[in-house]
C-alpha cells in the first residue's frame, strides 16, 4: 500500500479517539469519522511501519453504529470526535479502551467498572475558550482544527451553553466596528488571542474574558456596555495579559474591566468561587457524579486526614471535608489557592487549610514534618505524577489512594509504579467527562497492602 492509494476498508474497531480502525494488506489502518461495521472508500494519506493513515472518500455501506452528524464543523473542528457514532457505542468504546491500557501499559489486570455515562451529551461545558484568525478578510471564531493551529469557524458549538455564541457575535461585530486586530501566531502580532467564557451551571452567573497580547484593550467601554446591556447573567468581564508566544492560551494576569473577577457555582451542595486563572472541572454533571465516586472509594471516617493533591479551587477535599478530621489541599496556582481558601470559608469549614506549591515539594515538606495522611486524593493534570512525588506518597504510607485522571495512559504508569511499591488497584470507574470527545476521565481506588 501507497500513500495516495484509494482502498476498499471495512472498519473492524474504533479508537478511544473516535478513529475507524481496519486491516490491509497486513497494515492496521486509522480513518478518522469511521465506525466499526463501516465499509468504506478510503484514500490514504500516510504509510509508517506497519500502519497507515486514511481519510474517508465515500461510506459503501454505513456501520449499525452510525448517527447522523449534527454539527457542520464536526469533519473540520478538532474538538469532538464521536459525533458519527451513536453515544452508547462511543461509552463501551471508552469503557474498553481504559481497561486495555491498564493492561497494556500498567500490567494491571483489574475490569474496570460500568463508565458513568452522562444523561446529557450534549452542551454539558460550563467554559470555552475560541481562538480567532482572519483568513482572506474573513473573521473566525471558533476551534482549532485537529492537529493544527488553523480555526475553523463555529460560533455555536453543540458541547457549550447556548448563550455562549450571543457573546461571540457581541465580539465580532465590536471588533469589525472598530478594528480591532487579531492575533496571529506566525508573525506574534494582532491584539486579541482568545475570548475566554465561563458559566456557573447552578447559578448561571458569567465571566467573559478576552486574551491579549498586550495591556490594553481599546474600546473596551463599547464592549462592557454592549456585553452587559445584552446579557444580565454576565457578572464580570476582565482581560487576561498574554504576550507570550506560546501555545498557552492564558497569561499570568488578569484586570477587570467591569463587575466581577469570579463567578459562582453551586457543586455538591456547596457554594464554589471560581477565578479565570482556577481550574474548574469543565462539565459540572459529570463532576458531581465523579466526586461521589472518588468520596466512595475515599471511605472517609471522622478521624481522618485527607490530603487533596491537586486540588486545584479546594472542590474535592471541601466536598468531603465534612466526613474527615482535616482536609490538606495543595495547588501550584496562586488564585485556585486563594479561591481555595475562600470557598473554604463562605462554606463556614473549618477543618481545611490549602498549600500553594508544587505537590511534590509540598508532599515531601508535610512528610517531614511528619503529617500522616489517611487517605491520599491525586488529580493530577495529564502528564502525571513525578516519581518523586509518588515515592513521597508511599512514604507517608496512607491507606488509601483516590488516584483521579484524565489520561488513561499516565495513571496507567503511575498505577504500576505505585504497585510495586505496595499499592494494589482494588476498582477502577470510568467516567465519561468530555462525552463526544475523544477524552475519559478515570477514577481509581488503590489499597496498601501489608503494613
Ligand atoms: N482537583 C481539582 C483540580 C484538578 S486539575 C478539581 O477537581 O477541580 C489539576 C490541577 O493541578 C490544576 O488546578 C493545576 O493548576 C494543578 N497543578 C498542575 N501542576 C501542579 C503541580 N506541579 N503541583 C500542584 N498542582 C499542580
Amino acid at each position: 500500500m501507497n500513500k495516495n492509494d484509494n482502498i476498499e476498508l471495512k472498519i473492524t474497531a474504533c479508537t478511544a479517539q473516535g478513529d475507524g480502525i481496519g486491516h490491509h494488506e497486513g497494515l492496521t489502518v486509522f480513518v478518522p469519522c469511521t465506525a466499526a461495521g463501516d465499509e468504506a472508500e478510503v484514500h490514504i494519506l500516510k504509510v509508517k511501519g506497519n500502519c497507515a493513515f486514511g481519510k474517508l472518500n465515500k461510506i459503501s455501506k454505513p456501520s449499525p453504529f452510525r448517527v447522523e452528524i449534527d454539527c457542520p464543523v464536526y469533519t473540520r473542528c478538532g474538538g469532538c470526535s464521536f459525533r458519527h457514532i451513536g453515544y452508547e457505542s462511543e461509552l463501551k468504546i471508552k469503557q474498553t479502551e481504559v481497561g486495555e491500557i491498564m493492561k497494556r501499559i500498567g500490567h494491571i489486570d483489574t475490569k474496570p467498572k460500568p463508565i458513568i455515562g452522562a444523561e446529557n451529551p450534549k452542551r454539558y461545558r460550563n467554559k470555552a475558550q475560541y481562538p480567532l484568525s482572519i483568513d482572506k478578510g474573513k473573521l473566525n471564531i471558533g476551534f482549532f482544527a485537529p492537529h493544527s493551529h488553523r480555526v475553523a469557524n463555529c460560533r455555536d458549538c453543540l458541547l457549550q451553553p447556548e448563550g455562549f455564541s450571543d457573546i461571540l457575535g457581541i465580539f465580532d461585530k465590536w471588533i469589525g466596528k472598530f478594528g480591532i486586530s487579531v492575533y496571529d501566531e506566525q508573525t506574534h502580532s494582532g491584539l486579541l488571542r482568545h475570548i475566554y467564557i465561563r458559566q456557573a451551571r447552578a447559578t448561571g452567573e458569567k465571566l467573559v474574558c478576552a486574551v491579549i497580547n498586550g495591556d490594553i484593550l481599546p474600546h473596551s467601554d463599547e464592549l462592557v456596555s454592549s456585553l452587559t446591556k445584552a446579557d444580565s447573567n454576565i457578572k464580570g468581564i476582565v482581560i487576561n495579559v498574554n504576550k507570550a508566544q506560546t501555545n498557552v492560551i492564558l497569561g499570568k494576569k488578569c484586570i477587570t474591566l467591569w463587575g466581577m473577577d469570579y463567578i459562582t457555582d453551586i457543586l455538591c451542595s456547596l457554594k464554589f468561587r471560581i477565578s479565570p486563572l482556577s481550574f474548574y472541572q469543565v462539565n459540572s454533571e459529570q463532576a458531581e457524579r465523579l466526586y461521589k465516586k472518588a468520596e466512595e472509594y475515599a471511605a472517609l471516617s471522622n478521624e481522618d486526614i485527607l490530603l487533596d493533591l491537586y486540588c486545584g479551587a479546594g472542590t474535592i477535599g471541601l466536598s468531603m471535608a465534612k466526613s474527615v478530621r482535616q482536609v490538606i489541599g495543595v495547588e501550584i496556582i496562586p488564585e485556585a489557592v486563594e479561591d481555595a481558601k475562600i470557598n473554604a470559608r463562605i462554606n463556614n469549614i473549618e477543618n481545611a487549610c490549602f498549600i500553594c506549591a508544587d505537590a511534590a515539594n509540598a508532599a515531601e515538606q508535610l512528610k517531614k514534618e511528619g503529617v500522616k495522611p489517611d487517605v491520599i486524593v491525586i488529580d493530577p493534570p495529564r502528564k502525571g505524577c513525578s516519581p518523586d512525588l509518588l515515592s513521597t506518597i508511599v512514604e507517608m504510607n496512607p491507606e488509601r489512594l483516590v488516584y483521579i485522571s484524565c489520561d488513561p495512559a499516565t495513571l496507567a504508569r503511575d498505577c504500576a509504579i505505585l504497585d510495586t511499591k505496595g499499592y494494589k488497584v482494588k476498582e477502577l470507574t470510568p467516567v465519561d467527562m468530555f462525552p463526544r470527545t475523544g477524552h475519559v476521565e478515570t477514577c481509581v481506588l488503590m489499597s496498601r497492602t501489608g503494613k
